[in-house]
């Protein structure tokens, strides 16, 4: 990083030694993807300060491992471990969290089309998306919906000759105005409540859906949208996986969903205790170095434990995964530290820039917003305390 803080992240040209603990397949993988976030970030100013999504980068993500890994080979992936994708997400977050929540997006989606499509719905989409030629969004939340998903009131009315129409307002949707196609929750019928709630396959190109931009604090490079269904019609062809099955459809891909989120976190965290440390040196006050103060090495020390804490915590639950352990409660717990550390190491890294740091355009001004998203998609902070507290003690505190 440059000691002002306004460039973009600069490797160190040998391999971090976190990499390691990594076998040579991943070490390779978390390389290539470096060399390619490297060649697309000086894209970074423009894209975050325009708000707009260069979607070039697309297909060289797909290349380099992202999405792709995600999916077994039968489905046209290249079937990685769940620590692989997991540290080509870290790589994401450390040089650009907007390319890592693209990414997320697109491995969700791509993830559901896996575990329910048909097979015409995998030619149709997964193949498309895997070859970077269609893009996907996802939509649970709404306005009355957030943390309880399972009160989501968006009504699927299902018509003469068994296709679908769509009716509500979807919240904070992320690329849904770049995707051509989404993933929409419904319900089917209210009366019965979470089994009543269906995935569908809605298509741009069928019409009946618009989106209304939320422009958002973090990661600005991606669209937040709200997504207003007004009676889209959907084929029933385009039901995803079962009728009523739509909850626990999402919920295949939570583990991985939290995984990622906490890999990227981690990323931020790395971005952000490179960037302090560089300032640090070459910032000098009282005649020496910021950085041969014993408060400001406290910071710096302080942001280096945590961050490779966090390392070690989302790649144990990796591990665990790849292993075959169901390993709910260990990517919970992986979200709720590897968020909360990414907020406390990027408040560190703009103490560490002073005034600097607070100045738009300063990568710990970014990395500050962009750590604060964390801890609330994907299951918010204290959605995974009353996770755990669930898995440890056996109650639920919700329901
Ligand atoms: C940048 C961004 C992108 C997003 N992208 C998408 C997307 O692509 N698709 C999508 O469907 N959604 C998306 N979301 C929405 C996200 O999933 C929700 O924001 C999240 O589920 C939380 O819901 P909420 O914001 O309505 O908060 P609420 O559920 O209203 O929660 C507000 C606060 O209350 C707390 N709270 C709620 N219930 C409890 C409880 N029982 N006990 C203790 N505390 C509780 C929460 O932890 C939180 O602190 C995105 C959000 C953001 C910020």
């Amino acid at each position: 990083m440059t000691a002002t803080g306004a460039g973009l992240p600069r490797p160190p040209a040998a391999d971090p030694p976190h990499w390691a603990q990594l076998d040579e397949d991943c070490a390779g993988l978390a390389r290539r993807a470096r060399r390619y976030l490297d060649e697309i970030a000086p894209l970074l100013p423009a894209a975050e300060r325009d708000r707009t999504l260069p979607l070039e980068v697309v297909p060289g993500l797909l290349d380099v491992g992202f999405v792709r890994g995600a999916i077994p080979v039968g489905d046209g992936g290249t079937g990685l471990s769940h620590l692989a994708t997991a540290v080509l997400m870290e790589e994401a977050g450390r040089c650009w969290a907007s390319i890592r929540a693209t990414a997320n997006i697109l491995t969700l989606v791509a993830e559901l089309l896996s575990a329910a499509g048909s097979a015409e719905q995998k030619e149709r989409f997964l193949r498309p998306l895997l070859a970077g030629e269609r893009m996907g969004w996802f939509a649970i939340t709404e306005p009355g919906a957030g943390s309880d998903a399972a009160a989501l009131t968006t009504r699927a009315e299902r018509l003469p000759g068994g296709s679908y129409r769509l009716t509500g307002r979807k919240s904070y949707i992320t690329n849904a105005s770049h995707g051509d196609f989404g993933v929409v929750l419904a319900t089917v019928d209210p009366d019965l409540g979470a089994k009543g709630i269906t995935a569908f396959l809605v298509e741009r190109a069928a019409g009946g859906y618009r989106t209304e931009a939320r422009p958002q604090l973090p990661v600005r490079a991606v669209s937040c949208c709200d997504v207003v269904l007004e009676g889209a019609v959907v084929p029933a062809a385009n039901v995803l996986g079962e009728v009523g099955r739509g909850l626990s459809l999402a919920m295949r891909a939570v583990n991985s969903g939290r995984l990622n989120v906490s890999a990227g976190c981690t990323g931020i965290a790395q971005a952000a205790l490179e960037a302090a440390s560089g300032h640090a040196v070459a910032r000098r006050q009282f005649g020496q170095p910021l950085a041969g103060f014993q408060l400001v090495q406290q910071l710096i020390a302080d942001m280096a434990v945590q961050a490779n804490a966090a390392r070690q915590v989302y790649q144990s639950a990796a591990r665990l995964l790849d292993a075959g352990a169901d390993a709910r409660l260990e990517c919970s717990m992986s979200k709720y530290f590897c968020s909360e550390a990414a907020n406390q190491v990027a408040t560190k890294a703009v103490q560490v820039f002073g005034a600097a740091g607070l100045m738009e355009g300063n990568v710990a001004e970014r990395l500050f917003r962009d750590a604060r998203e964390a801890t609330i998609p994907e299951g918010t902070s204290q959605m995974q305390v009353l996770q755990i507290g669930k898995a440890l003690l056996g109650v639920s505190a919700v329901r």
